[in-house]
């Protein structure tokens, strides 16, 4: 193995969590090849475009390709000269049979990297995949490396957040690696010497116990979100207040305020497909049981974006039929442009489906909206947006839309009326400039 400062990296799969991952890793020092398979998105990569939305990274990307240290290809045979240590970070998205994870990407990033493993190389999974994959894959590397066994894969899980992806990759809260090989641990170690001298805990586990880090983690952040939601509907039956209920809920240290914000509920690429994924492993491993609850987390998350859809279509008097509605979001959370299994568009497509006119904005996700919802109407403004509204929705919490300003779309609106998905408005504010506010788990 060559010496930790003269590491060279490859990140295969150059996605979200991979084209982060490479530039913050070129940051770090290191000299970094990004490997992908669709030729479109290295191209775009490689003349300095983050095909995606992501606070900081195109400056980053940019000023990395500039020193050299940064580069992106299609060949898996380039990769395998380059590379001391192969990161694969490609998609586990759900199947469309089921909820299981796909494993198709993984499998096939092992298979055209191994053939071409001619001296002793290092694989660290990075992927969300169902625990038990890892093992099989290390079977599968050293079986089809021509230098076999000295193959090793261990694997250890992301935790980046997208909006945050630069700071998270930089700033890591743990480093988990799973392996028993200590030339696996040593690599992952010499990537991360930075992040643990700065205090990052190092954990090194079993291959399994580091796959499930990572979901179980997903799995007790959906199970937060979803608990406080379902305080949303008790309080909203029962006359309380669940932003109240919340905010005292938080002060007990052993509960804490993160992730305990009411509201539309958890969507995107990784949170909702995780739990099926686990479910569905659990299932297969004949410890269902102990997972079903998840069932029950998921569908809390799926009930709150029908009530949100209710709610506006009891302020508007009943039917969707022939109004015009303006949706506030398209993202899955703000500061992204992350349209996978977004509560906003499945909200916003629904209402369009009972009958309404239904127009997005959104400060970053539009262009992808369009392109996955071709039925919607779409406008470059919050304002335009707004036009000829008779109910707005607040469906994923931006800035911009914490900041708008009622009198201003009191003016452009049919009627002033707003539901606000994320409980991310003050009603008092809005309602004061007479528009009739309504919110999940509030009166
Ligand atoms: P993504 O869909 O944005 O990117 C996946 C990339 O892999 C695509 O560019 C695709 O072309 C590429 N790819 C597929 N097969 C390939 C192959 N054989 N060789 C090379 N490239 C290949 O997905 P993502 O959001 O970056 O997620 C990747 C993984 O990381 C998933 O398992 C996800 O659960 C996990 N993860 C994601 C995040 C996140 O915030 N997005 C955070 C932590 C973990």
């Amino acid at each position: 193995m060559i010496e930790a400062d003269r590491m060279r990296v490859s990140v295969i799969g150059t996605g979200y969590l991979g084209a982060t991952t490479a530039a913050c890793l070129a940051e770090m020092g290191f000299e970094v090849l990004g490997v992908d398979v669709d030729e479109a998105k290295i191209d775009m990569l490689r003349s300095g475009r983050v095909p995606f939305y992501e606070p900081g990274l195109d400056e980053l990307l940019t000023a990395k390709l500039a020193t050299g240290r940064l580069r992106f290809t299609t060949s898996f045979t380039e990769a395998a000269e380059f590379a001391d240590l192969h990161l694969i970070c490609v998609g586990t998205p759900q199947r469309d049979d089921s909820g299981a994870a796909d494993l198709r990407y993984v499998n096939s990033a092992v298979d055209q990297l191994a053939p071409h493993l001619t001296r002793p190389s290092v694989v660290v999974g990075r992927s969300t995949v169902p625990v038990g994959t890892a093992a099989t894959l290390a079977a599968r590397l050293a079986a089809l490396a021509p230098v076999g066994e000295e193959a090793e894969l261990g694997w250890s899980p992301e935790f980046l957040r997208e909006g945050f992806g630069v700071k998270d990759t930089l700033h890591p809260n743990r480093i988990v690696i799973g392996t028993d090989s200590p030339r696996v641990e040593k690599a992952v170690r010499a990537l991360w010497q930075q992040q643990i001298d700065d205090g990052a805990p190092f954990l090194v586990t079993d291959l399994q116990t580091a796959e499930l880090v990572k979901v179980a983690a997903n799995a007790f952040l959906a199970t937060k979100i979803s608990f406080i939601n379902a305080m949303a509907e008790v309080s909203e039956v029962a006359g309380a207040d669940v932003i109240q209920l919340a905010e005292a809920l938080s002060y007990d240290d052993r509960i804490g305020g993160k992730f305990l914000g009411p509201g539309l509920g958890f969507g995107g690429g990784c949170l909702p497909k995780d739990i099926r994924a686990f479910m569905a492993r659990a299932d297969e491993l004949g410890v269902e049981p102990a997972l079903s609850f998840l069932r029950e987390v998921d569908a809390i998350n799926q009930r709150r974006r029908a009530r949100t859809i209710d709610i506006a279509r009891q302020l508007i008097g009943g039917s969707f039929a022939g109004r015009t509605v303006t949706a506030l979001g398209a993202a899955f959370k703000p500061n992204s442009d992350d349209i996978r299994d977004s509560p906003a568009l499945d909200v916003a497509s629904t209402i369009a489906s009972l009958g309404a006119q239904v127009t997005v904005y959104d400060p970053a996700a539009l262009e992808r909206a369009r392109e996955a919802h071709p039925e919607l109407n779409y406008a470059d403004s919050m304002l335009a947006a707004a036009r000829g509204a008779d109910v707005m929705l607040l469906l994923t919490e931006w800035a911009e839309f914490r900041e708008a300003n009622p009198d201003e779309l009191a003016e452009v609106v049919a009627g002033k009326r707003i539901v606000d998905g994320r409980n991310a408005l003050d009603p008092t504010y809005w309602r004061a400039s007479g528009w009739t506010y309504r919110a999940l788990g509030r009166q």
